[in-house]
């Protein structure tokens, strides 16, 4: 069995993580003209600003007035043996402007916006930077004590600075399932209320404390759209830190004789497709399918080619 490697997940990213807890091999990657730097800035990540849209990865020999308005320099691994750092700027809501920086050449931009333009493995980078961005700016304190967090191993720990607490926090991924259920030659797709014109997808939900990955499949189809599936198996899954979660992709199997009952709190309509109907459709603003980044895509068209 192979892996299926989605957008997002890195092949090549050597996480490096023994490297982490060696401050001075940190400290010496800043200064080494090896190592490359990508800048997150609110949710955004900075790329060149030409006609092509790429990353713009700084040498970290040129990255010195960088470091030094960083909130957070974390390391993120080695790429074919050179250093990737991740250069956080702070903001806030009150002080939302882009501190001052040359950064002439580039300009910062939704990755998501702009992932298809991008090799896999640069996105799979830039992902990993923006999620580790955003665990850092929500957790500047102990939720134990109340007291402010410091960042250590190389940005992958945040440690209590409260006397008599010193809680270690690491990154949180919060898991969710995603499933295709199928009957047959028959799909089910849903669409909810907030979603664009003629939007549809697979059912999807997070997983509770206590239950098995199994079992948040079938609940959650279960409380969208009112059937009991069965014979859930896994598919893949996708990293998505958009801000912090893993999607954990699943077939199942349903019965499109059984009423669909909907969340109407969730779903706004829910319809069994017939293979040879998603095939056809025009993908248009009557009806489309997910973004092609996303598992809930690839589990469609997985499908699709199945025959
Ligand atoms: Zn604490």
């Amino acid at each position: 069995m192979t892996t299926k490697l989605h957008i997002y997940a890195s092949s090549k990213l050597d996480r490096a993580a023994h490297l982490r807890v060696h401050p001075d091999t940190l400290q010496s990657y800043r200064n080494s003209p090896d190592s490359l730097v990508t800048i997150v800035w609110r949710h955004m990540g900075l790329f060149t600003a030409s006609d092509d849209i790429n990353p713009y990865f700084i040498p970290a020999s040129h990255a010195r007035e960088i470091f030094d308005l960083a909130e957070e320099v974390v390391f993120l691994g080695l790429r074919d043996n050179r250093p990737v750092l991740a250069a956080m700027l702070p903001h806030s809501e009150s002080t939302p402007e882009l501190p001052p920086l040359d950064l002439a050449e580039g300009t910062f931009l939704d990755l998501r916006d702009h992932w298809s333009l991008l090799n896999k493995e640069d996105a799979a980078i830039m992902a990993y930077a923006r999620g580790l961005n955003h665990w850092h700016k929500h957790h500047r304190f102990c939720g134990h004590c109340g007291n402010p967090t410091r960042s250590t191993e190389g940005g992958h720990v945040l440690e209590c600075t409260g006397s008599n607490c010193g809680k270690l926090h690491y990154p949180r991924t919060d898991p969710a399932v995603i499933m295709r259920v199928t009957d047959g030659d028959w799909c089910l797709l849903a669409r909810n209320a907030g979603w664009r014109a003629g939007g549809h997808s697979v059912l999807a939900g997070f997983l509770e404390i206590g239950e098995s990955l199994e079992q948040t499949v079938i609940r959650e189809v279960k409380e969208e759209v009112g059937i009991t599936v069965t014979n859930v198996r896994y598919h893949s899954s996708q990293p998505w830190p958009f801000p912090a979660s893993l999607m954990v992709g699943f077939t199942a199997e349903g019965s499109r004789h059984d009423p669909l009952v909907l969340d109407s709190n969730e779903i706004e309509s829910a319809k069994w497709f017939h293979r040879d109907e998603l095939i056809a459709s025009p993908e248009d603003e009557t009806f489309n399918l997910p973004r092609k980044d996303s598992i809930s895509r690839v589990l469609v068209d997985d499908w699709l080619k199945e025959r």
